[in-house]
Formats: structure tokens, C-alpha cells, sequence
């Protein structure tokens, strides 16, 4: 399962973090989520609490931070936001680029 590997690796960060910090505990994760990163934040936060089960991490919140989708067309610089990886601007159908939106990251841990 794809949320668990990345629930996972979560753990593993904000534990690392908490241990350079020499903190006993992780108080609060804050990750963020792009909107066609094709993860599912629900199952996360679900896998998140299945597997922060180590001392340093149980009992800790995950924040998830939905990062919209932004794109913008080169061509006419009319910018969108594209519900789906596959997309022409709607302006005047050329290839756009993505700005924003496939996001998965850890933004900071909160250690308390
Ligand atoms: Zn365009």
C-alpha cells in the first residue's frame, strides 16, 4: 500500500528530527499534500497513526497542508488550476507547465 510506505517515511523523519534535536517527543507533523500528487491524505493520516507506534511519536498529530494545483501557459500566461496530470491551457489549448500541485513533503515537525 502506497499511503503506508509514505506514512512511514514520515515517521521515520519526524523521529530523526526529534532525535538531532535531543527532544524526547513529537508533538505535531505538518506535510504537505499536492492536489495531483495522486496521494490519498485521508489513508495517510490513517497509516500515520497506525504506525507511529515508537515512543518518541505516539500520540502525535499530522497536519496535512492540500497544495493546489497551479499551472501556467507559456504562451498566452493565462494561469489555471488543472484537475487532472493531463492538461492543455484552456485559453488557447497549447501545452501549459505546472507550478505547484504534486507536492509530498514533510514542512516541519513540531517537537515538544
Ligand atoms: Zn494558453
Amino acid at each position: 500500500m502506497h499511503e503506508m510506505s509514505i506514512a512511514m517515511s514520515i515517521v521515520e523523519i519526524a523521529e530523526e528530527t526529534a532525535r538531532e534535536a535531543n527532544a524526547d517527543k513529537v508533538f505535531k507533523v505538518n506535510v504537505d499534500i499536492g492536489e495531483l500528487s495522486g496521494v490519498m491524505s485521508d489513508s495517510v493520516l490513517f497509516c500515520y497513526e497506525a504506525c507511529a507506534t515508537s515512543e518518541i511519536v505516539a500520540g502525535s498529530e499530522l497536519v496535512v497542508n492540500s497544495i493546489e494545483a497551479v499551472a501556467s501557459c507559456p504562451s498566452c500566461e493565462n494561469s489555471f488550476s488543472p484537475k487532472d496530470r493531463y492538461f492543455l491551457c484552456p485559453g488557447c489549448g497549447g501545452p501549459a507547465g505546472l507550478l505547484q500541485g504534486e507536492e509530498l513533503s514533510v514542512r516541519s515537525v513540531e517537537l515538544s
